[in-house]
């Protein structure tokens, strides 16, 4: 070889290795590129070409990539291969080619040619890897990317108002197990695909989508795309499979509009803002869509000073039962009552809206209402002891127990502790926002039924009722919620009065008691009677009362009304 010739080759070698051996920075692909082709000239190669084989199983299936890197378009045959095995079994093979006329490469012509393939295939290899890893350590094994994405991202731009115009998103489907119970997994995979897929669509390639793991997602979007991304997530149309046949999604979400100039101070500062959120959505009470606030921030102060001094309160006997008499109308008399709790703590009595929504949050609640079924048990045997006429009593348990599976027995257990006769005792319980556990609802509702305890719907009028939840279970009455009580004055053909009238004919009809709650003047008791409801609890008659003060109206008579 002409010395100048190779001086021209170690030169052109040289660059290649400290090109390829750049770690951390972008890398120069053109000048790799031109660097290898006129390496592949000055030896008279006429192509050059590269695979890359995850494993040695694909290799020989020959399921991988081709990459050619240099081509002059003559064919020619094979003349040298280089192939290189790395530790976790991936391969990757360079194989140079020659056309017949050109003269054959010397023995020092291809220990150079050798070099260069090395070398490049070296790189080819780590950089295929590094793809490879990524793949491994952003994406889940369904294609989706994942946490450790997002993470990245926010490291990426968290600081120094590279989120500024940003919202946080964490949302979840709702029935989504529906969808592979009725269509299968195949179909619940498919829509989890083209839901992600259209949510991408709309927030761009700014911002990023993450599955968090099953049906739920987190995602950074710019605030002007975030009216379009919450219409489609409170309600989609979406491909279950290619027939076109399509399901009806909504989602719970949490969103966090990010302020300016928003530095991130920990890696899950975001997260944990978008998931309380969400755990709000999820409850329902604030709606589908809960937006994180500061307002929602001290809510979360005082719900963790509520859960603190819950055990404690417990203990301690804080929480007491107060009995809000129901009343039969046409006679005055007291039929029954139901049993509310108040938290006596530090001198003052808390209301159960300031730590029943509290409580709900985690299963307080259901240690709250069995301590309450407790207390009511204790009364009622000591009202009959006593020789007192008492009626029913009814006891509201939180929709958090229709998973628990035992919850049937802890109540029995309750009642027969104090053996109080099962018709003594109401559970009051409210309708559900999720198919799933509407199907719980049923199967307490129904246990309760054949234990002879009487069972009625809370709140109805309130939230979602659905009439398909009276016709599905077995209650024994239905509480019409002050929601659909008219108020005095107001016409008869206000929207309010007309439900309200079918309402009450509907629970009749349907064979189930029917009471009205809230009932506050004489013209809505005069309303009550008008429409042939004969029971009502409310102000007009009664305020929650003390067990004194309710033991007082259980001797008395009658109301005078
Ligand atoms: P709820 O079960 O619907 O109870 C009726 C609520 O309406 C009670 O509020 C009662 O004081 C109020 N009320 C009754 N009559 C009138 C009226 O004429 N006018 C007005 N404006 N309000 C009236 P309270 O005691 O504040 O309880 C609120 C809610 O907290 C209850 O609604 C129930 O959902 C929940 N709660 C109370 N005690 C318990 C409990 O021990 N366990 C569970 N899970 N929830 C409870
Ligand atoms: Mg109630
Ligand atoms: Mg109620």
């Amino acid at each position: 070889m002409d010395p100048e010739k190779e001086l021209r080759f170690y030169r052109l070698y040289e660059q290649l290795a400290s090109l390829t051996q750049v770690v951390n920075q972008k890398l120069d692909i053109p000048q790799i590129e031109a660097l290898l082709n006129e390496i592949s000239g000055m030896f008279r190669l006429s192509k050059g070409v590269t695979h890359f084989y995850r494993n040695p199983g694909d290799e020989m299936d020959g399921i991988g990539e081709t990459m050619i890197s240099y081509d002059t378009g003559k064919g020619g045959k094979a003349v040298h291969t280089v192939r290189f095995v790395t530790r976790l079994l991936s391969i990757s093979t360079m194989t140079v080619y020659m056309t017949d006329d050109a003269e054959p490469l010397t023995e020092e012509e291809l220990f150079k040619v050798d070099l260069t393939m090395r070398t490049a295939l070296a790189f080819i290899s780590r950089n295929r890897l590094q793809v490879m890893a990524e793949e491994l350590a952003f994406y889940d094994d369904m294609g989706f990317r994942n946490i450790r994405s997002f993470f990245k991202y926010i490291s990426w731009k968290g600081y120094k108002g590279g989120l500024d115009g940003t919202a946080a998103l964490n949302y979840n489907m709702r029935h989504f197990s529906l969808i592979n119970d009725e269509y299968g997994r195949e179909c619940g995979d498919t829509v989890l695909k083209n839901h992600y897929k259209q949510v991408e669509k709309i927030i761009g390639e700014d911002g990023i989508a993450v599955r968090l793991g099953g049906d739920s997602f987190v995602c950074i979007c710019s605030q002007s795309d975030l009216p379009e991304l919450l219409e489609y997530l409170n309600e989609a149309v979406v491909l279950i499979d290619d027939s076109g046949r399509t399901a009806r999604i909504s989602n719970c979400v949490g969103v966090f509009n990010i302020p300016e100039n928003y530095t991130v101070k920990f890696p899950n500062d975001i997260m944990g803002k978008v998931m309380y959120a969400f755990q709000l959505a999820k409850l329902g009470t604030y709606g589908n869509i809960v937006f994180y606030s500061d307002v929602l921030m001290s809510n979360k102060e005082r719900s963790r000073k509520i859960q603190k001094l819950f055990p404690k309160a417990l203990k301690n006997d804080e929480f007491r039962v107060f009995y809000q008499p129901k009343v039969d109308i046409d006679t005055g008399e007291i039929c029954g009552a139901e049993a509310l709790c108040r938290w006596f703590h530090d001198g003052r009595i808390i209301q159960p809206m300031e730590f029943i929504p509290v409580l709900e949050e985690t299963n307080d609640i259901c240690k709250l209402d069995f301590h309450m079924l407790d207390l009511v048990c204790y009364d009622i045997r000591r009202w009959l002891d006593e020789g007192r006429r008492v009626g029913r009593i009814s006891v509201n348990l939180s929709r958090r127990h229709m998973i628990d599976p035992k919850l049937l027995d802890v109540l029995m257990n309750i009642i027969d502790k104090y053996n109080v006769p099962h018709e003594y005792i109401e559970i009051e319980l409210t309708e559900t926002t999720t198919d799933v556990e509407f199907k719980d609802l049923k199967r307490v509702v129904e246990a309760l039924h054949q234990q002879n305890i009487c069972t009625s719907v809370d709140d109805f009028g309130m939230g979602y009722s659905s009439l398909n939840l009276i016709r599905v279970v077995p209650w024994n009455v239905l509480k019409v919620d002050r929601i659909f009580l008219p108020l005095d004055g107001e016409s008869e053909e206000s929207t309010r009065s007309v439900m309200f009238k079918h309402v009450i004919t509907m629970a009749k009809e349907l064979g189930l008691e029917c009471i009205v709650e809230g009932v506050e003047t004489s013209g809505q008791l005069k309303l009550l009677r008008k429409n042939g409801c004969r029971l009502a609890q409310g102000y007009l008659f009664d305020k929650p009362l003390k067990v004194e003060e309710f033991e007082k109206r259980l001797d008395m008579v009658r109301y005078v009304i």
